[in-house]
């Protein structure tokens, strides 16, 4: 095959990329190769350059001030969380008070379930996607049954039809329709993290209230991937981690959001701290929880500030560029790569199989290749020739084109490398 063609094609595309000074402004992994093709994005997050200043802010201002800090660094750290919240926020169509940062993805899920899982006697379970990630399953399976429940009586899970790899829009809506009076929640990823399927978000929610259900979405590998409009559509509540698509180093913060609606009810119980206490009164140190009117009164410690730092610098990109660029480049990039990948793949007896949805509404920057016949070897060879890409058992190898940072070349080189590799196996 003559991969010709798309290497001028990939040329010109990068050439016209308004976005392709961005790409200056992260850390690229030494590799062995001669390049690094850095297509796991959804996974970690390249380290913004601006990363490094950010916390040394904090580690100067610590050594400076001490304890003083939390009211005299440049940035106190009394109030620190605050300066995330705005673009937080925006980043995932909320207003200001919706979205606050806290601990990380999976305990969120259990603080926000405390608040949003109310199972009562006929109304006990959960709907689900089937194949969710294992700490979400984990979480739910536990929450029923600290409520006295077994997993298998209360977790409806979704499965794709007989021979599809996706889920069906309208049979998530048939489910809910089907066990609407046994359902005390709606929790699913936004986009799956196996297939790379983007949910209708808008779509269950509307579906979810029509039925007087709660839901929640998991945003790990939506958020910072593609536009979102939770306050719009409606959504009780989400939590994301920030180290994927966010850019924000191992580990760190996750995000949380929690609709106005829900913002003032006093009969929702919650697992209290201090950091979600009136702020005027907090350093008072006296009983009584008064919480702070929404998200913010989910808080339960003081910020870990060292951890929210890179946040605060990775979301200063996400501000200037916006995600109507990001999205816009990221549709065009994800159909070269998946135009690269099926001309590769029917080249070398279609073995390939691209399980993620082709229609571009129905998913980000994922696509996930199902290798048929081939064992890991294919894989090995892309890693040892400098592609960073993600192998899951037993033969689903998934990789993401970043707009933020990749470019059309990269698609271009993993195409090529896949190309030798199908003929090499
Ligand atoms: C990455 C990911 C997680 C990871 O959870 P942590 O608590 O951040 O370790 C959880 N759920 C989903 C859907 C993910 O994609």
């Amino acid at each position: 095959m003559n991969l010709v063609n798309y290497k001028e094609e990939a040329q010109n595309l990068d050439k016209d990329d308004d976005l392709k000074s961005y790409r200056e402004k992260f850390f690229f992994p030494t590799t062995e190769a001669d390049h690094c093709i850095y297509l796991v994005g959804n996974s970690l997050g390249l380290q913004p350059k601006n990363v490094r200043d950010f916390i040394n802010i904090e580690l100067e201002d610590w050594a400076k001030y001490g304890v003083e800090g939390h009211f005299h660094a440049r940035h106190p750290w009394y109030s620190y969380h605050e300066l995330l919240m705005e673009t937080g926020a925006e980043l995932v169509g909320a207003g200001k008070g919706e979205v606050v940062h806290m601990n990380g993805l999976t305990a969120n899920l259990h603080f926000l379930m405390v608040s949003f899982y109310r199972p009562r006697e006929f109304r006990f379970k959960i709907l689900c996607e089937g194949k969710a990630f294992p700490s979400d399953q984990y979480a739910l399976e536990s929450q029923v049954k600290f409520h006295g429940h077994e997993p298998e009586d209360a977790i409806i899970e979704l499965y794709p039809r007989e021979g599809e790899h996706t889920l069906r829009e309208e049979d998530i809506e048939l489910a809910i329709e089907e066990y609407k009076d046994e359902l005390a929640l709606v929790f699913m990823g936004g986009v799956n993290y196996y297939t790379g399927q983007l949910f209708d978000m808008k779509r269950i929610a509307a579906k979810c209230h029509e039925c007087g259900i709660t839901v929640g979405f998991d945003l790990a590998h939506a958020a910072g991937n593609v536009p979102l409009n939770l306050h719009e559509w409606g959504v009780d509540f989400a939590a994301w981690c920030t180290y994927k698509y966010l850019n924000s180093g191992p580990g760190s913060i996750s995000g949380i959001f929690i609709h106005e609606k829900h913002s003032k009810s006093p009969e929702l119980p919650r697992f209290a701290g201090w950091w979600g206490h009136n702020k005027k009164e907090r350093f008072k140190m006296e009983p009584g929880f008064d919480p702070i009117p929404g998200a913010e009164g989910w808080q339960l410690s003081n910020a870990p500030v060292l951890a929210m730092a890179p946040h605060l610098a990775s979301l200063e990109i996400f501000k200037e560029v916006g995600m109507a660029k990001l999205r816009a480049k990221s549709l065009k990039l994800t159909a070269f790569l998946e135009k690269l990948v099926k001309a590769v793949s029917a080249e070398n007896g279609a073995k390939l199989e691209i399980i993620t949805p082709s229609e571009p509404e129905n998913r980000g920057c994922q696509l996930s290749l199902l290798t048929h016949g081939y064992g890991k070897e294919l894989f090995d060879y892309l890693q040892t020739n400098g592609v960073f890409a993600d192998w899951r058992e037993p033969n689903v190898i998934r990789i993401a084109a970043v707009p933020l940072y990749n470019s059309y070349m990269d698609c271009y080189h993993f195409a090529n490398l896949l190309n030798e590799a199908l003929k090499k196996y």
